[in-house]
């Protein structure tokens, strides 16, 4: 197959393996910067343009768009749709799991435990908007974090009124969170392929931290799901429409609650803490999966 990778940088670990794993099977792989793809947009022959050439022949595309380029990624993304190539993840799949508020309203629809959540843009009550989430201590998360730097813990109800007055003050776009202490710093990254839990590890807070990033010091180990847990990963996944997914889980007192669902889960620390090769199963679900027009939503918004 030939396949292209949608990424900024070929150095990136998640990258280079996809790259390795793809090779090692006997494919043809690109890594593509979408960020340096121009299109045109026609209903005739829809195509993408790289360093003055036309991308063509591409039986599936691997986005991994970062957070901070969502919207144009996912433009790139669509446009390969339209040209029917199976894209591993689609990008309305993509859309709608960056947006923390759309993507926890479609989980609770279905039922999937959520840590108690509220959003208000400009609410007059923050006493009655603090009563709605259970009160202090809670997690303010601003809606367009990353890597634990949006995420803040009041402890009680005056840091969280100061909390709330200074995100307001900056116009930023923030939710409220039930604070599940139970959880002791702890969370779950289950990852997702198809309709498998295929590797999971438990990251683990540095003493005095609340948030489990990798990024902020936090510790990954392997871990063991229970049935509800594998569960709930999955129906995630599903839920956002997408067919790889790291999703993050805290085990909560009134059981498994879904964090976030990410559609570029990165491969770094969920390979070495499990010693699997997950670019590889990422590759032998495209091989099954990625036929030309096999693309469900073509493109559409
Ligand atoms: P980011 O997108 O920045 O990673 P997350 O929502 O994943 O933001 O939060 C970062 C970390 O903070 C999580 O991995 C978890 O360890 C901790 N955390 C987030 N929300 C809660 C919560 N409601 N209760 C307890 N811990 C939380
Ligand atoms: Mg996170």
């Amino acid at each position: 197959m030939k396949i292209g990778i949608l990424s900024r940088s070929k150095a990136l670990y998640s990258t280079r393996r996809l790259v390795e794993a793809g090779q090692e099977r006997g494919h043809e792989v690109k890594v593509i910067d979408h960020l340096r793809c121009y299109m045109n947009i026609a209903s005739h022959k829809p195509a993408v343009h790289y360093k003055g050439e036309a991308l063509e022949g591409f039986d599936a595309v691997i986005p991994r768009i970062g957070a901070s380029v969502t919207f144009y990624g996912t433009a790139v993304v669509r446009q390969f749709e339209m040209m029917e190539v199976y894209s591993l993840n689609e990008s309305v799949a993509i859309t709608r799991s960056r947006d923390k508020l759309r993507s926890m309203q479609l989980l609770a629809r279905k039922g999937i435990g959520l840590p108690v959540t509220g959003f208000a843009h400009s609410p007059d009550d923050t006493d009655d908007l603090l009563k709605l989430v259970g009160g202090a201590p809670v997690i303010l998360k601003l809606l367009e974090g990353t890597q634990g730097k949006g995420v803040v813990l009041a402890e009680n109800k005056k840091a969280a009124e100061s909390v709330i007055d200074a995100f307001r003050g900056l116009r930023a776009n923030f939710l409220l969170q039930e604070f599940i202490a139970e959880a002791g710093g702890a969370d779950i990254r289950a990852f997702v392929i198809g309709e498998i839990v295929v590797a999971a590890m438990k990251r683990q807070a540095p003493e005095g931290e609340f948030r489990s990033n990798l990024h902020r010091g936090g510790k990954a180990e392997l871990v063991r799901l229970t049935p509800e847990e594998r569960l709930t990963a999955v129906r995630s996944a599903k839920i956002m429409g997408l067919n790889v997914a790291g999703v993050d889980i805290v085990r909560s007192n009134h059981g498994p609650v879904v964090l976030e669902v990410n559609s570029s889960p990165g491969l770094e620390g969920i390979e070495s803490t499990t010693g699997k090769d997950v670019a590889g199963m990422i590759m032998q679900f495209l091989e099954k999966n990625a036929k030309h027009g096999r693309t469900r939503t073509r493109g559409q918004g």
